[in-house]
């Protein structure tokens, strides 16, 4: 009798416990929707932006104002990334627990040390955050700041979750660092190698690597590329030993063709975040295919084959 009466208040404990909730994220980019997914496996997960976008422009569609009213928390580059769009999602959704100051509202930059950071702004500079660089998520070390932040956030949010979430961001981080101390290596055979970029995307990849930024196709950050920059650029001494033109995928490509035509430099087209791509869906995935089509490029161009 008191083990069927344990048995049944083993039943009535079972039943009682809440069924733990499908945590519900708004990522503004494919990278940080990657990186809550490694953390979260079931998290249903609405993302704002894709590798075809820019993330600076994109419109605050009703969907994703309804994203955001049913979100436990949103993830977002922060340092004015989103500063076009997000307000407005924001206000629009009106989610006491996605505001600015409140835990649901995660920015990935407040946890890293931004390169490029200005005191003074203005319009004459183009569109520069006064924050620093926000393209953060293709900086080696400082995504596993973000990740340890972000999982302290999720399990602050879903303290059921809380064990699980550390256990994935443990096994994370040590395939990170394994990776990372691989793309180390790999560094040295870029040794010396420079590239134009357009904007500032690659920005803190490339620094990491020791690929050096010899020009960029846009006149000021977040300006296009305009006829008479491009003409002034065929005149930078360092072109004719560049490696190549590296873009993004969201990028209009005329004006990189446009110079390689001029110099004969290859054009390199890489997405600049996570894709649907399984070769390039996680930032390690990604960040190894970007460091793999510059060594591919400049292998290439040390046995003249380009
Ligand atoms: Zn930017």
């Amino acid at each position: 009798m008191v083990c069927r009466n344990l048995l049944i208040a083993l039943v009535l404990l079972v039943s009682a416990w809440p069924v733990q909730a499908q945590l519900r994220i708004f990522a503004c980019e494919p990278e940080w929707a990657a990186l809550v997914r490694e953390l979260v496996p079931n998290a249903r997960i609405t993302t704002a932006t894709s590798y075809l976008q820019d993330p600076h422009y994109i419109e605050a569609r009703p969907s994703l104002i309804a994203a955001v009213r049913a979100a436990d928390l949103a993830v977002c580059t922060g340092a004015s990334l989103e500063a076009g769009w997000l307000p407005v999602l924001l206000q629009r959704a009106s989610n006491p627990a996605i505001q600015a100051g409140r835990p649901g509202l995660f920015f990935a930059a407040d946890h890293a040390r931004l390169h490029a950071s200005h005191e003074h702004v203005d319009r004459s500079m183009g569109d520069v955050h006064p924050e620093g660089n926000p393209h953060v998520h293709l900086a080696p070390d400082e995504v596993p700041e973000i990740v340890q932040a972000l999982a302290q956030r999720l399990a602050g949010i879903a303290p059921e979750a809380a064990p699980g979430v550390h256990g994935r961001y443990l096994r994370w981080r040590a395939g990170w660092n394994r990776l990372r101390t691989e793309w180390r290596a790999r560094a040295q055979a870029l040794e010396g190698a420079s590239v134009v970029v357009q904007h500032t995307g690659f920005s803190y990849l490339l620094e990491w690597l020791g690929v050096r930024v010899i020009a960029d196709l846009e006149p000021k950050p977040g300006l296009p590329p305009s006829a008479s920059h491009l003409s002034e650029l065929l005149a930078v001494p360092e072109l004719a030993g560049a490696n190549a033109i590296l873009i993004a995928s969201h990028q209009n490509p005329r004006p990189a063709y446009w110079l390689a035509e001029q110099t004969g430099l290859a054009v390199i087209t890489v997405p600049g975040t996570v894709t649907d791509n399984p070769e390039t869906a996680s930032l390690e995935g990604l960040i190894s295919a970007i460091i793999s089509r510059i060594e591919l490029t400049v292998a290439g161009a040390a046995h003249g084959s380009l």
